[in-house]
């Protein structure tokens, strides 16, 4: 059993955009949104805004009131969309129970939507065309690349089927020539799909929900699950159970949560690189 260390993939990724970004005629701006005070944003913005930092990148944290009007949101979206030195623009999620995430979301300029969840990048990964992804699937394509595990021809099982990870993986790994099974809460014996699985990814937000008797020999599972149980990190996957099993494994913590930030740091790149291609 190898552990896929996702610090490392996660440091290698930053330190080869340094070298890019160096010859860079500007510094390239991201913007991120945040509205209220939820703890977890906190934090995720906090990774962010230290990634920004290392890369030299513009960035800007509006921080926004709970209670703050859509309309509001919409219009400073607006005045991003049209600010040239603003290459990338992400809403902090989640938002307040008022505010339309999806209605948000689609208001970004589709070249500036560094999180890739707009329908229209949605629907151009899911049709191949090179676009904005999100960074979570996008983590789990590299972490499997940088350990040179090719996808084609492999049966690719998905448990999760979310507009953030699971289904874009999902056009991802067939894109990449992967045979893909999509599972989720109506899957009826998921044993009997994950147990088939050359690559299984669990995406579901439940610990341990797999374990080792669910998983082939031999297979590579990655966890993109995290979830907080008395202050401690667990993923999807019962990794004591999981280890006997496998080849390869991300552990979590240490693993598809580390490489988020650095899939953003080189979305911010590529929504630079499309909007002066494309405009
Ligand atoms: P989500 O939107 O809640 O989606 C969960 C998915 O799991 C849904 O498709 C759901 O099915 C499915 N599901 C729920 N119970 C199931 C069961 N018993 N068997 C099979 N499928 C089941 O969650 P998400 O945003 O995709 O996030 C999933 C996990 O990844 C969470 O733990 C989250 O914290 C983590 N995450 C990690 C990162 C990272 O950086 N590593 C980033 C994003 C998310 P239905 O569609 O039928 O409801």
């Amino acid at each position: 059993m190898e552990l896929l260390d996702g610090k490392k993939v996660k440091l290698e990724i930053l330190e080869d955009l340094k070298k890019e970004l160096s010859n860079y005629e500007r510094k390239l701006g991201l913007v991120v949104i945040e509205v209220g005070d939820d703890p977890a944003s906190l934090v995720y913005v906090g990774q962010k805004a230290k990634m920004a930092s290392e890369l030299d990148y513009n960035f800007n944290h509006i921080k926004l009131d709970e209670n703050v009007s859509e309309e509001e949101i919409l219009k400073i979206i607006d005045e991003l969309n049209n600010d040239d030195m603003v290459d990338g623009i992400l809403v902090q999620m989640p938002l307040p129970k008022h505010l339309d995430a999806k209605k948000i979301q689609n208001s970004i300029d589709p070249y500036k939507d560094v999180d890739g969840l707009s329908d229209v990048n949605a629907g151009k990964l899911m049709h191949g065309v090179d676009t904005l992804i999100p960074c979570t699937p996008y983590g789990v394509m590299d972490i499997l690349k940088y350990y040179n595990i090719d996808v084609e021809g492999k049966h690719v099982v998905i448990v999760g089927r979310s507009d953030l990870v699971g289904k874009p993986l999902a056009s991802l790994m067939t894109n990449n020539n992967a045979t893909v099974t999509v599972c989720h809460s109506k899957t009826k014996d998921l044993i009997k799909h994950t147990k088939e699985a050359d690559i299984l990814i669990a995406a579901v937000g439940k610990k341990g929900l797999i374990t080792g008797d669910m998983i082939k020999e031999n297979a590579v599972v990655i966890d993109v699950g995290i979830n907080r149980v008395d202050g401690k990190l667990y993923g999807d996957v019962d990794f004591e159970t999981a280890k006997e099993k496998v080849s390869f494994i991300t552990p979590v913590p240490g693993g598809v949560g580390q490489m988020t930030v650095a899939e953003l740091a080189k979305n911010v790149v590529k929504a630079y690189t499309l909007r002066k291609d494309n405009r």
